[in-house]
């Protein structure tokens, strides 16, 4: 089972029944908070992920504080 951690609120995220975890590039989105993240699964392993911006611009720019954050603490954003 692959688990991906949403961006922004850190909740687990739901991968759809029509995800192939084998290969899959594409979007998905967060139930917990609705934002929407684009995902690359390749062996069922997370081959990168990031946030697609969205009609909420402040909480893209919250993101990006937050990776900026995490980026200069030298820690990979799905460290907990
Ligand atoms: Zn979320």
């Amino acid at each position: 089972m692959v688990d991906i951690k949403c961006l922004v609120c850190g909740e687990s995220l739901e991968i759809p029944p029509y995800v192939d975890t084998e290969k899959y590039d594409g979007q998905v989105s967060c139930k917990a908070c609705g934002s929407l993240l684009h995902i690359k699964l390749a062996g069922a392993k997370v081959q990168g992920y990031n946030l697609v911006p969205s009609k909420s611009p402040r909480i893209t720019r919250k993101i990006e504080e937050l990776l900026e954050e995490l980026r200069r603490a030298g820690k990979q954003p799905d460290d907990k």
